[in-house]
């Protein structure tokens, strides 16, 4: 058989809880994908292109109009300035992003810092450039970062420091004072700060989201990536965007040129309509989310969770110790097959996941879902928890 180097990477533990929640009938709020669809008028827009005329390749940058609204709403919302022709870049999802920034911009042998937990592809994306991951930890219940680690795993190697906030899996909101001080350890380094914002949208009040890229001194040494997916709920469509310095956008450019050439023109021709919705749409769309945020906060604490309301992403990470005393993989394997509710155990975002299992007790739950879905999750919990935790001989 055929041997690859990327083995270690062969299954995602999104695929892979996915599958399992499938295969077991259980409510699949593992995987973060909403079970709903964003606003029709998107639809008929990117229906239109394909009717029309665009169904052959954008330029590989991305549709110039696209990148004129993207560039137009950094602008209003926070008062970032970027030209579209040089400074804007459409990508297929934020995670092409991410990997084009490290493609990009390291060398072999060069190292990348972000904290842990971290989104799942960081691993991959760096063995791929031939760079190295470090970490730093994000610390449970509050997620506070642990700056001594962060300070003594920078070396002369390190090129980029990179994270996302709203913080995926913890549903942290990076605060002013905490991108302060990133910000002078990038420059006391020379870092260039890669920041995936896909949650920008999904933010709840009070807490406010900051850009890193609005630091003072950090427009030019940051490359912000976002996307369409989280904040029009159409995951599959994978329409991504970055804002960098133009020096750096060029170099970006360039991973996206050769693998993906350009993202699928009458798409991203659809999301040219989804920057001219009204305000009203992303205040309805949090609303949506604060109500599904409490409403699946409500169950998971009726059954002896604890968990803490997230301050941004639709992601709640829930303590189930209460319940069993098992590493996360396992808990959430017997959640999925034994009760039928599909979780992520938060160790997958480990550089040393089975060693990170043995100590930690959270699991994930996404509530981008119906409330009819969150509802038949609370279903599940009432009719099957009590006896699963019988026929492990917990006495309940
Ligand atoms: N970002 C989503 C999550 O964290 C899904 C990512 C994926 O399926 N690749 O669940």
């Amino acid at each position: 058989m055929f041997e690859s180097r990327w083995q270690a990477f062969a299954s995602s533990i999104f695929s892979k809880m996915s599958l399992m929640a499938n295969a077991h009938q259980a409510v699949n709020l593992a995987q973060g994908f909403p079970d709903f669809d964003g606003p029709d008028e998107i639809k008929e827009a990117a229906i239109a292109a394909i009717r029309g005329s665009f169904n052959q390749y954008a330029p590989s940058i991305g549709l110039a109009e696209l990148r004129r609204q993207l560039a137009k709403r950094q602008e209003a919302q926070y008062g970032l300035s970027y030209d579209f022709a040089e400074e804007v870049t459409v990508f297929s999802g934020a995670t092409e992003a991410i990997f084009c920034c490290i493609l990009g911009l390291c060398r072999p042998g060069d190292e990348v810092i972000t904290f842990e937990p971290f989104f799942d592809c960081y691993p991959a994306a760096t063995s791929m450039a031939g760079a190295q991951l470090k970490t730093a930890a994000l610390k449970a219940p509050n997620w506070t970062i642990d700056w001594a680690a962060l300070e003594s795993q920078i070396s002369p190697k390190t090129k980029l420091l990179m994270f996302n906030s709203p913080h995926n899996p913890s549903g942290k909101v990076f605060r002013q004072d905490e991108l302060e001080r990133l910000a002078a350890l990038a420059e006391k380094h020379n870092l260039i700060v890669v920041t995936d914002e896909v949650y920008e949208e999904l933010i709840f009040s009070p807490a406010k989201h900051i850009p890193m890229a609005s630091i003072k001194g950090m427009r030019d040494r940051t490359i912000t990536i976002s996307s369409t997916a989280k904040t029009f709920s159409l995951t599959g469509w994978k329409v991504g965007f970055t804002f960098a310095e133009k020096s750096l956008s060029a170099l970006i450019r360039i991973p996206h040129q050769y693998t993906v050439f350009c993202s699928a023109t009458p798409l991203q021709a659809g999301m040219v309509e989804a920057f001219r919705l009204s305000p009203e749409y992303f205040a309805n769309f949090r609303q949506l989310y604060t109500e599904r945020r409490d409403c699946l906060l409500a169950i998971l604490r009726d059954y002896d969770f604890e968990c803490d309301a997230p301050e941004g992403t639709y992601f709640i990470t829930a303590d189930y110790r209460r319940l069993r005393d098992i590493p996360d993989f396992a808990f959430a394997e017997w959640l999925t097959k034994e009760v039928g509710v599909a979780c992520l155990p938060i160790s997958s975002f480990y550089l040393d996941s089975a060693s990170a299992a043995q100590r930690n007790r959270r699991v994930r739950f996404a509530f981008c879902k119906e409330v009819s879905t969150l509802q038949a999750a609370r279903q599940k919990f009432a009719e099957n928890l009590t006896k699963a935790l019988q026929r492990v001989g917990y006495p309940v």
